[in-house]
């Protein structure tokens, strides 16, 4: 992952798990929804009914609804008081990569303190991984 070769002093402010829109949200890949419902316990229905919502997407080939954590006042529904997530040892794949957020844009969000003087690779959009993610959530 992207990750790797960038090195992120975080201070657990939580500020990457606040400002969550639906133009701005966390989206669920296939193996979210593999993982995440059965570490906490409960089926994939449960899972979606209580903590996702969701959205249809149209690609050139089809139509898809693709599923996203749930928020309120713009916080993420697994954020807890103290700024920790609650899932943290299983939280979602976008979840993994933040405070670096390129799944949408390929384009980085300075807008967190950890972010501010970060050097990134030039090459640092173009990856493998991304192409693989991202097959995974538009040809399932
Ligand atoms: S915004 Fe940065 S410092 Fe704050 S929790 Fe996210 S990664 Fe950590
Ligand atoms: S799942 Fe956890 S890491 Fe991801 S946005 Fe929610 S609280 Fe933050």
């Amino acid at each position: 992952m992207h990750n790797r070769n960038i090195k992120i002093t975080c201070t657990k402010c939580g500020d990457c798990c606040r400002g969550i829109s639906e133009e701005h949200g966390v989206v669920l890949f296939p193996k979210d929804l593999e993982i995440i419902p059965t570490e906490l316990g409960i089926s994939l229905k449960e899972f979606k009914a209580r903590y996702c919502y969701s959205q249809q997407v149209t690609t050139k080939r089809k139509r898809l609804e693709l599923y996203f954590l749930c928020y309120i006042k713009g916080q993420c529904i697994f954020l807890e008081k103290n700024g920790l997530c609650q899932i943290y040892e299983f939280r979602p794949i976008q979840c993994q990569r933040a405070p670096l957020q390129f799944f949408w844009n390929g384009k980085l969000d300075y807008e967190y303190d950890c972010t501010k003087n970060l050097k990134i690779p030039n090459d640092w959009t173009s990856s493998a991984d991304d192409n693989e993610l991202l097959n995974s959530l538009f040809n399932k």
